[in-house]
Order: structure tokens, then sequence, then C-alpha cells
């Protein structure tokens, strides 16, 4: 029997949009000035509507500035219509360009979109992947993101989470590149690699968006020399995140693929990275570039190019959730990053990610994020959790 056509849904309108800075576990960075137990670096937004419905997102930056964005924005997104997120968030994106635009602005839309497009998905029943598109995968493996130790104590990391089940890593920060030593950096990479499982993959992050990143293109080449001889899958943030011509020598001249853009935010600056051939793999992170609907059109864009499109996910457990949906909505997204032993992640929803006996995650096939917070637990880590429900 055909299915009878459905009568238009809504509109659900925008009540409320409330953020829920989360303090006191936020895993460390490996910045040169760490995170302390005080500092919030990330937000869960959740947006209320009319239908007694809500969304949940993830903002990457501090909890007081997407406070004061949602202020900003609110003239913007009071009364929307929350079924149409790529264009309320563009909506939002437009009329702020003198106050910010891809600053703490853009990060803030960036949960509000996320957010959004739950909500589309619980009004309709479909999983976020679906609404994108569609689902080209049931499951995606998530690779574990450590920060980098001192050789011997690298290896027991390894062990430590290789024995959790996971079959891929990324090693970053701590003091790679940071000692003025090549061979303390390639040892940290072989010790990393002699405990990898049976057919595992390591990923190397120089991260060298952080502050006073003290190298240069020549310490990338001769570092990237190494990667290369260590099998080593991508090099991350090899130079600083504006060196665009740096990228471009880096990239032509080195074996190893190389990956970047964790901070960079809206489509638009992805433009010249793309067209000038800076990336073998594009790392946006979708709780800070502008969200799904941003996310999704540059790993589009970066296939397109024929460059890889693997997220940024340092973030929260609703980061990872909307990445899931983006992996299974985009062919050929083979990982999701995963940080490893982030209470943020592990730790504040109802049914903890879990990953299977092959190391992947599925990817949940239910309305929206196919995610659910918990209450009790959000609420260890936020003193407004209570108004996200
Ligand atoms: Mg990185």
């Amino acid at each position: 029997m055909p299915l009878a056509p459905r009568e238009n849904i809504g509109p659900v309108r925008i009540t409320r949009i409330v953020a829920a800075p989360l303090f006191g576990e936020s895993p460390k960075g490996g910045w040169s000035v760490e995170i302390k137990a005080e500092d919030s670096i990330h937000a869960l937004i959740a947006v209320h509507t009319d239908a007694g419905i809500t969304g949940y997102g993830s903002v990457f930056t501090d909890g007081r500035l997407v406070e004061a964005a949602l202020e900003v924005l609110e003239p913007y997104y009071r009364g929307e219509n929350a079924l149409e997120p790529e264009r309320v968030s563009e909506k939002m994106h437009q009329n702020t360009f003198w106050m910010g635009r891809g600053g703490t602005l853009t990060h803030a839309v960036s949960g509000i979109d996320i957010a959004l497009w739950d909500i589309l998905g619980k009004v309709t029943g479909l999983s976020v992947g679906r609404l994108m598109g569609g689902r080209h995968q049931e499951r995606v493996m998530p690779y574990c993101s450590l920060l980098m130790e001192e050789p011997a104590q690298m290896g027991d990391e390894i062990v430590r989470w290789r024995e959790q089940g996971f079959k891929a890593f990324k090693i970053g920060w701590g003091p790679f590149g940071r000692r003025n030593d090549y061979r303390l950096d390639e040892a940290i990479v072989r010790a990393a690699k002699d405990a990898l499982p049976p057919g595992g993959r390591l990923m190397v992050d120089a991260g060298a968006s952080d502050a006073y990143w003290p190298n240069g293109l020549k310490w990338a080449l001769r570092t990237a020399d190494m990667l290369a001889d260590h099998d080593v899958d991508w090099f991350e943030e090899a130079v600083k995140p504006d060196a665009l011509e740096d990228f471009i020598t880096l990239r032509r001249e080195t074996r190893v693929p190389i990956s970047g853009g964790e901070v960079l935010t809206r489509r638009q600056s992805f433009i010249p990275f793309l067209v000038q051939g800076a990336f073998d793999i594009v790392q946006p992170d979708v709780t800070k570039v502008g969200g799904l609907s941003e996310q999704r059109r540059i790993a589009w864009m970066a296939q397109d190019f024929g460059v890889r499109y693997v997220g940024h996910g340092w973030n929260t457990a609703l980061g990872i959730a909307a990445d899931l949906q983006l992996a299974s909505a985009l062919p050929n997204v083979d990982l999701v990053e995963y940080i490893a032993g982030s209470a943020y992640v592990d730790n504040i929803m109802a049914k903890p990610f879990e990953l299977d006996a092959d190391g992947m995650l599925a990817i949940p096939d239910m309305p929206g994020l196919g995610v659910t917070l918990d209450r009790d637990r959000v609420a260890r880590y936020s003193p407004k959790a209570s108004e996200l429900f």
C-alpha cells in the first residue's frame, strides 16, 4: 500500500537557546599554557522549541563567549523555524559580518546549527545522515587521539588504549618539535609504532597552531621524511595554520600525506587551501567551523578537489555524534577522531559509545543525532545543566 502523502510539518518555532559551559574535567590539550580545571573550553547547546522538542549541539570555545554570542544572535534566531537549519544558520552568518565573523559568533552558530539538525531529525523521524543525503556506511573507525609523551610512556599509552579495542591512533603535541631534538621526535614515533596492534594505523600531529610554534618549513620537510620512513598515515599541522605557501610546498615535496585546517572557520576560508593544493586531508571541526551545514559543504568541496575529509574532533560526545552522521552521509570517510579518556566524551550520554570487535563505531540511525544526553551526568560538569532539559 502506498504511503499517504504527509501533511506539511511545522513550523516548529525556536523559543530559547541555552549554553551550558563545561568545567572541571577538560582533558589536557598539550598547549604550552595548559588548560586548568576552572577553564571552560566547551559548551553544550540546547535549542528549545514551541513543540516541546529540544535539539542539542556543542561548541568548542570558552562558554562565556558562547553565552555572550547567544545574546547577540538572539534577534536572528528567536521565533525562527527550527526545521530549516541551513537557512537559519546562514541568516545568522550573513547578519553578523561586522561582529567578528569567523570567531566567537561562528563558533556559537556551530552549536546552534548542530542542534537544529538534531531537531529536524527528531521531528521527521530521520537520522541527520539520511537528511544530509543518505547513508554510505553503517559504521566507521574511531581513531584514538593521544598527547605525545616521552618514548617509554608513549608505548605504554598506546598499549593501554589498544586493550580498549582501538586500532588506529594519533599522537601529537607534547614534546614533539618543541625540544629541538630530531632524535627524541623519532624515538617517540618509533615507540608508538612498535606498540600498535597488528594492522594498526598511526598518525602524527605536530600541533603547530600552539602558541609560539618554534619551527618552520625546513623542520617540517625533514620531519615529514622521517614520518614517511615510519609509514605514518598523515602529518598534521606541520606548519603554522596560516602558512598557506608552506603547506603547498610541504605537500608537493613530501611522501607522507599532509593534513590541517582544524583552526580554520567558515567554508570560505578553506577555498584557497583547496584551490592551491595545501592539503591531502582537510580537518575542519564541526563545533567551530559553523556546524554541520558548513562542515558538510567543506567536506564535499574537498572531495571534489580530490582531498580526503576527516573531521577534527577534540570536543565532546555531541561533536562525535555530529561527526558520525557526516561520516555516514559522505563516501570514503574512513575515520573519526576520538579523544582518549575525556569525561565530556565518555561520561555525558545515557548510552556511551562502544567499539565493536573490529574497533569500529556504529553510526546511529535513530532520529536526529541519535544520541541522548544524561541529565545527571552533565550536571557534574556544568552548573547550568538543568537549563538544557
Ligand atoms: Mg590537531
